[in-house]
């Protein structure tokens, strides 16, 4: 029977780190992974795919406007070619993965297996390869990193092949004439305005008030005005009842804030309404390591109740980021390897959401600043004054500084603009490092840049003050 130090289980954003950096330290890990390759929902179906996408859609976008900037298209010329795209996406996934594996396959004591893990109990997995035979190990500790999946709303019609999840409608043939999402979080939001632009007719049907509902409300309702501008229907408050054929396509049956019932058709159907720990046949029953429909409870050092069994990522619940999964893996590594460690907090996460504009945000929100108790002050700056996003044409947006008044450390950024995940890893870390407000007003930020934005909205609260 084999023997390892470390059981990773799951090669995506959270396990392939977590493996890599313990046997980079020179511990005997096995990194598990059920997929063809590393990378997780992140590479595979989610983060890259959908920004895939997302980069052709804003091409054609920015085409689209290509007259107002001095550049003649004749006008028909523009189409989308859906399997250029499709093949695009398929090669940068390749490719990533393909880098990720040679990665791990240079480091001497880490052994990748393909295939699926269990567990057997507090030491002991079976471990069963792709095509072979199942093999049983016992390991010093193990790390889940088995991700999440899909919600499925409990409704009828759900199981029609029109109703996709996300990692489906990434994958799709061609592109549909109609589309109703259902869901308005990151996932629904992202994919409605690309297909939209893409020539689709959307429609998103969002159970909360408006979408996006973490997101400040300020921002949030901005872009749900962009969503209008861009035609996009959208029934906030609503109830999905049902799904039913009809024609060629599909009916969503549903029920407004008013209590009116609707229907929406569609060729396809997202089913975008929120993803839940991927748990199933990991085998959890054999050991003392807790869960429920919220994901594996953990301590503050990711222990499970299982001593010696942990659990990073998406498999222990909200927030649901690649890079939180990741800041948490390489965090466990640190502590397993016996260095002081910093495990990271949500107060500091940062986020961002390929809308466009791009919505990117760091820290507390306004309501969650208030909520902790913080003397609340808001910097705020206007993207129509500023000069870069003149020149880019993208002249609209807002930025928010959320920071304390007594201590002066900024707490949260917030920014609708396009452009703004670019922007946001000074704002995360300002957010990290409790930078004073006065700090970010001080720093010298670029000409014509968009990182100006934060300096100027620093530099009016400072001048209101005097
Ligand atoms: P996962 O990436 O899900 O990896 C878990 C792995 O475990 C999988 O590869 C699975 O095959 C494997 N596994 C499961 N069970 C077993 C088993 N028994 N044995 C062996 N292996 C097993 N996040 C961002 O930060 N930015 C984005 O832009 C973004 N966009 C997204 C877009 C979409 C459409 C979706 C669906 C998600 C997006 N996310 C984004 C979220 C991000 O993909 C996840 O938060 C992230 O992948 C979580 O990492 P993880 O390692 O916890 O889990």
């Amino acid at each position: 029977m084999t023997d390892v130090d470390v059981l990773v289980v799951g090669g995506g954003p959270g396990g392939t780190p977590t493996a890599m950096a313990l046997a980079s330290s020179g511990r005997r890990v096995l990194l598990v992974e059920k997929g063809a390759g590393l990378g997780g929902t992140c590479l595979f179906e989610g983060c890259i795919p959908s920004k895939i996408l997302h980069e052709s859609a804003s091409r054609l976008q920015a085409i689209r406007r290509a007259q107002e900037f001095g550049i003649k298209i004749p006008a028909g010329d523009v189409a989308v070619d859906w399997d250029v795209i499709m093949q695009r996406k398929a090669t940068v996934l390749q490719h990533r993965a393909a880098g990720a594996l040679q990665h791990a396959r240079s480091i001497p004591t880490l052994t990748v297996q393909f295939g699926e893990a269990t567990l057997l109990g507090p030491r002991r997995a079976r471990i069963t390869p792709h095509g072979g035979k199942p093999e049983e190990i016992l390991f010093g500790s193990a790390v889940i990193a088995t991700g999440s999946v899909p919600r499925s709303l409990p409704i009828p019609g759900i199981d029609l092949p029109q109703v996709l999840t996300s990692e489906q409608l990434l994958d799709i043939k061609r592109l549909p004439k109609r589309l109703v999402g259902m869901g308005g979080g990151p996932i629904g939001v992202e994919m409605a305005q690309i297909f939209a632009v893409f020539g689709c007719a959307v429609t998103v049907i969002e159970n909360g008030p408006r979408i996006l509902a973490p997101v400040d409300d300020e921002i949030a309702v901005a872009l749900q005005g962009h969503f209008r501008a861009q035609g996009i229907g959208l029934d906030a408050g609503a109830q999905v009842l049902g799904v039913v054929g009809k024609g060629d396509g599909v009916a969503v049956q549903y029920r407004d804030a008013a209590g009116a019932q609707h229907e929406a058709e569609a060729d396809i159907v997202l089913e975008a309404t929120g993803r839940h720990p991927n748990v199933d046949g990991l085998g959890l029953e054999s050991t003392a390591v807790r869960f429920d429909q919220h994901g594996v409870k953990v301590g503050d050092t990711l222990e499970t109740d299982e001593p010696g069994i942990y659990a990073v990522g998406d498999v222990i619940g909200h927030p649901m980021f690649a890079h939180w999964a990741t800041a948490q893996g390489l965090a466990l590594a640190r502590h397993l390897l016996g260095k002081p460690t910093r495990f990271p907090m949500p107060a500091i996460n940062s986020a961002v959401i390929f809308s466009m504009p791009e919505v990117a945000i760091a820290g507390l929100t306004e309501k969650e600043a208030l909520a902790a108790g913080h003397d609340v002050g808001i910097a705020r700056y206007d993207y129509r004054v500023d000069a870069r996003a003149q020149v880019s044409g993208h002249a609209e947006g807002i930025l928010k500084l959320v920071y304390d008044k007594t201590s002066r450390a900024v707490l949260g950024v917030h920014i609708l603009a396009e452009g703004a995940a670019s922007l946001l890893g000074e704002g995360a870390l300002a957010v990290a490092t409790h930078v004073p407000i006065e700090a970010m007003a001080a720093a010298i930020h670029p000409h014509p840049t968009l990182s100006e934005s934060m300096g100027l909205a620093a530099r009016g609260v400072l001048a209101a003050a005097h």
